[in-house]
């Protein structure tokens, strides 16, 4: 008997519609997922308000049991039919030199930005099998799947938001090396604030802002769950005072924008730090008005472009949710179908009213 995998295709401009697919048969070196889950993220977003790749499956953030296997994909990737699974979202050629060095992140062939780049949840149906996204019941995985096992007794739900905390451990401790003795900022308490949150408390630092906007009130509340010490809703008080006086003058060693504020945020963050300090950012939309060289330069300042994460930084992630001592259950606030994938976008892309903080789809509800 054929399978078939119903799935929700981007058709155009925040369009979406349910399609049915046949399964076809794979090489040895390939498998299929079953998806049980999988996590929506801010830029699913940006992507459905992109229709130039064409039709296409969105969704980079899957967990799922491994529901056939060649027996080279066995062989090559250590894992066996029927196990809980999350996929990293790129799909790396594994020899160039960001893959050797183990940054597959930075690999062109997954780059969607670049011709001929794949990567889950971005490719377009006409590249074969089409089935390349997560808002799907059964995804490919190709030759270049890179996958982690989800450990014992984390639920799927959970380990859905492996890849947006892995990304708070890339950025905070990799990319931005907090630790002891450090004060970290962090702008915006979304899934990847929550996320950076969690990893400055686990990497010992001294002091853990969190900022945002009043109507964040209950992810402030998380935030502090996850390990803020203090939180900032800049429509009422000014970060930069605030950060001074709860500092008391030393300000930030690093601070993390992950608000989407755009460019015009730099400036003002780069004004929260002390001396040779390090500003990470992820806000690109829109053009910097006088982006200011004599700060960067004259307090000796690092600034640096967010991109996704490493293998490591997402083994983190789920070995946090492991250790049970987080409250995973409360970052992820809703789990919908395949039928309101354009509603569950429009929510994390903030044109509800309906708040949110991780929403994921489970394609057989
Ligand atoms: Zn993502
Ligand atoms: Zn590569």
């Amino acid at each position: 008997m054929t399978r078939r995998s119903r799935a929700a295709v981007m058709t155009g401009l925040r369009t979406t519609e349910i399609r049915e697919f046949d399964l076809p048969e794979i090489g040895a070196d390939a498998g299929w997922l079953r998806v049980e889950v999988n996590g929506i993220c801010s830029s699913d977003w940006n992507m459905y308000n992109n229709d130039k790749p064409g039709p296409r499956i969105l969704g980079h953030e899957m967990v799922g049991r491994i529901e056939q296997l060649g027996s080279i994909a066995a062989y090559r990737w250590g894992v066996s039919e029927g196990d809980l699974v999350a996929l990293e979202e790129y799909l790396p050629c594994g020899h160039c030199e960001y893959c050797r060095a183990g940054e597959i992140r930075s690999c062109i062939a997954t780059d969607q930005r670049f011709s001929g780049g794949v990567r889950y949840g971005s490719t377009p149906l006409k590249v074969a099998p089409a089935l390349w996204g997560g808002y799907s019941q059964y995804v490919y995985m190709p030759p270049r799947a890179i996958i982690h096992r989800v450990p014992d007794g984390v639920p799927p739900r959970i380990a859905a938001m492996c890849l947006p905390v892995g990304n708070g451990f890339q950025w905070t401790y990799y990319d931005c090396g907090a630790g002891p003795g450090k004060i970290v900022v962090i702008q915006g308490p979304g899934q990847q604030g929550l996320g950076c949150a969690l990893a400055a408390r686990i990497a010992g630092a001294d002091m853990i802002i969190v900022s945002g906007l009043s109507t964040d009130a209950e992810r402030f509340e998380l935030a502090k769950l996850f390990g803020a010490d203090h939180t900032i809703a800049v429509d009422k008080d000014d970060l930069l005072e605030t950060v001074a006086d709860l500092t008391k003058g030393r300000m930030a060693d690093i601070v993390i924008d992950t608000s989407g504020l755009g460019p015009n945020n730099i400036n003002p963050s780069l004004r929260l730090l002390r001396k040779r300090g390090v500003m990470a950012t992820l806000s690109r939309k829109g053009s910097a008005r006088d982006f200011d060289a004599e700060l960067l330069i004259g307090q000796q300042l690092t600034l640096k472009g967010l991109r996704g994460h490493s293998y490591d930084a997402v083994e983190m992630a789920l070995r946090a949710m492991a250790s049970r001592r987080y409250p995973f259950e409360r970052m992820s606030t809703h789990v919908m179908g395949l039928d309101q994938v354009d509603h569950a976008l429009r929510m994390v892309g903030g044109q509800l009213k309906e708040r949110s903080i991780h929403v994921s789809i489970d394609p057989w509800i």
